[in-house]
C-alpha cells in the first residue's frame, strides 16, 4: 500500500480505546452460584446486568475477551430507530400489526437508551446530532419521499426529505442523490458509554468477569451450569448476549447469525474550516448503497470516523483502511490526502430476516442479530431480556412474534459470504 496513506505510528486499535480502553477482568473470584450467568459484556449483557441487579438478583457476566472487547466499544457510536428492512417487507412477513410494533419500538430503543445515559449520567459526548440518510441510487429517491410522509403522518416520526440540489448543507458530496434528515437520532461515545454501564453495573453488584470464555453451558435439574476455564458456575437462567461473537458454546443461536465484519479508520486532526465545510451541521451520515458507508465527525470535532463494509470477509486492517481511504476519497476528493491515524474491525451480527431477536432457545435467554445498529437497540432488548427473566410483561415485546429462522447449510462457518462480497460491489455499480 502507498506508505503516504497510514500516519508514521498508526494504531490498529479503535480510536474510541484512546479515551476509554476495555477494562481489564473486573473480578478476578467467579462465585459458585448466581441466579443470572450473561455471556456477553456488551451493551445487550451489561443492560441486562443493570436490570436484573438493581431488582436484587445475584448476577455473573462473563466475557471471552477484555468487557467491552465486541462490538459495543468498537462501533461508529451512532444512534438510529429504524431497522434494516422497510416497513412493507416486515408486514408481508409477520403482518401489519407486528410491523407497527416493531417500528414504533426502534423508535422506542432510541428513547430508552437516550434516557438511560441521561438517568445513569454517562458522560458519553450523546448528543441528538439528527441523521442524514444520503440514497446512494437517484430511482429511489421517490420511494425514499413516499417512506418519509409514512413515518412522519403515522408515527410522527420528525424526518425531512433535502434534494440533491441542497445536499450540500448536510454532507459536502455531490455522488449521493438526495436524502433525508432523522431529526431524532443521535451520536455517542461507544467506549465511553461502554464504560458507564460497565461502572454501573459493578456498582449496582453484579460481578464482570473478563478473560474467561464460557466454554458450555450444561443444563442440570432446572438450573446451569456455566462452564470455564474456573470454578463451575450454578445459575438459575443464563442470558446469550454473545451477537457477531456468538460461537460454539450455543451451536442453536451461531446457526441463527452470520458475522460480518464492518470497518472504520480515523483521519489525522483536520482544519475546523474543513470540518464545517464537509458535515456542516454535524449529523450523522449513513448511506443506501450496499457498500453502506457510515461516517460522522468525532465527538471532539477534530476528525473524519469513516466506516464501512469494505469486504463481507475478515481483512487485514492495513488493507481495510486502503480500500476505506479509496471510498472516502472519492466521496470527498478533499481527503485525498488526509492520513489515517487509526483503522480497525469488529463483527456486527445478521440474521436470517434482518430483524433483531430476543427469546429463549433450550432454557437460554437470547437478544441478538442486531444487522449493525444496536447501539440503541442492544441496550433496550438486554433491558427486555431481563424483564423477562423477571417475569415482568415490561418485558413483551413486537419481537417475540417474529421467526428466528436458521441459515440454511450454515452451522457457523459462513462459506457463502465469499460468493456475495464481490455480488455487492457489482450490484451496487448497476443496481
Ligand atoms: C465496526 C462496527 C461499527 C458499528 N457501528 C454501529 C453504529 O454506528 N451504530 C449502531 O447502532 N451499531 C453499530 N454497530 C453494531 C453495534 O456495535 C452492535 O450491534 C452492538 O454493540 C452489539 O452489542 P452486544 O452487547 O450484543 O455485542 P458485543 O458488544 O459484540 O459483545 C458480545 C461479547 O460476547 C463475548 N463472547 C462471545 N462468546 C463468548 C463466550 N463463549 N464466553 C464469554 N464471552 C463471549 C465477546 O467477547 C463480546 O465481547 C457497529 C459494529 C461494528 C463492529
Amino acid at each position: 500500500m502507498k506508505a503516504s496513506i497510514l500516519s508514521p505510528q498508526p494504531s490498529f486499535d479503535p480510536w474510541w480505546w484512546e479515551a476509554a480502553p476495555p477494562a481489564a477482568a473486573t473480578a478476578s473470584d467467579v462465585p459458585s452460584a448466581a441466579d443470572v450467568a450473561i455471556v456477553g459484556a456488551g451493551y445487550t449483557g451489561l443492560s441486562a446486568a443493570l436490570t436484573l441487579a438493581r431488582a436484587g438478583r445475584g448476577v455473573v457476566v462473563f466475557d471471552a475477551g477484555d468487557p467491552g472487547q465486541g462490538a459495543s466499544s468498537r462501533n461508529g457510536g451512532m444512534l438510529g430507530s429504524g431497522h434494516r428492512v422497510s416497513f412493507a417487507t416486515m408486514s408481508a412477513r409477520y403482518g401489519r400489526a407486528t410491523a407497527v410494533g416493531i417500528l414504533k419500538e426502534g423508535l422506542a430503543s432510541l428513547a430508552y437508551t437516550a434516557d438511560l445515559i441521561r438517568r445513569e449520567n454517562i458522560d458519553c459526548h450523546f448528543s441528538q446530532t439528527g441523521r442524514f440518510r444520503a440514497e446512494f441510487h437517484a430511482k429511489h429517491y421517490d420511494n425514499l419521499g413516499r417512506e418519509v410522509d409514512f413515518l412522519r403522518k403515522e408515527f410522527g416520526v420528525e424526518v425531512d426529505m433535502v434534494p440533491k440540489a441542497e445536499q450540500h448543507r448536510e454532507v459536502a458530496t455531490d455522488i449521493y442523490h438526495g436524502g433525508c434528515v432523522y431529526h431524532q437520532h443521535g451520536a455517542l461515545h461507544p467506549a465511553l458509554f461502554h464504560k458507564g454501564l460497565l461502572d454501573r453495573v459493578v456498582a449496582a453488584g453484579a460481578t464482570v468477569i473478563g478473560r474467561t470464555p464460557v466454554t458450555a453451558i450444561e443444563r442440570i435439574k432446572g438450573s446451569f451450569s456455566v462452564i470455564t476455564d474456573r470454578t463451575p458456575l450454578t445459575a438459575g437462567n443464563v442470558i446469550a448476549a454473545t451477537n457477531g461473537y456468538t460461537g460454539a458454546v450455543t451451536p442453536q443461536l451461531r446457526r441463527r447469525v452470520v458475522p460480518v465484519p464492518s470497518f472504520i479508520i480515523a483521519t489525522e486532526p483536520l482544519s475546523a474550516e474543513t470540518i464545517n465545510e464537509l458535515i456542516p451541521n454535524g449529523r450523522t451520515i449513513v448511506e443506501t448503497r450496499r457498500l453502506h458507508c457510515y461516517y460522522r465527525i468525532s465527538p471532539d470535532g477534530s476528525r473524519m470516523l469513516f466506516g464501512a463494509r469494505a469486504s463481507l470477509l475478515p481483512m487485514d486492517t492495513r488493507k481495510s483502511a486502503k480500500r476505506l481511504h479509496d471510498i472516502m476519497a472519492k466521496l470527498f476528493p478533499r481527503l485525498a490526502d488526509a492520513k489515517i491515524t487509526h483503522s480497525w474491525t469488529g463483527f456486527v451480527a445478521f440474521s436470517r430476516d434482518q430483524l433483531a431477536h430476543i427469546g429463549v432457545t433450550d432454557g437460554i435467554h437470547f437478544a441478538m442479530g442486531y444487522c449493525g445498529s444496536g447501539v440503541a437497540m442492544a441496550p433496550y432488548l438486554g433491558y427486555k431480556v431481563a424483564q423477562k427473566i423477571l417475569g415482568s410483561p415490561e418485558g413483551n415485546t413486537a419481537f417475540d412474534d417474529t421467526n428466528f429462522a436458521a441459515i440454511p447449510l450454515y452451522s457457523g462457518r459462513p462459506w457463502f459470504l465469499s460468493f456475495l462480497d464481490p455480488y455487492y460491489r457489482i450490484a451496487d455499480l448497476f443496481d
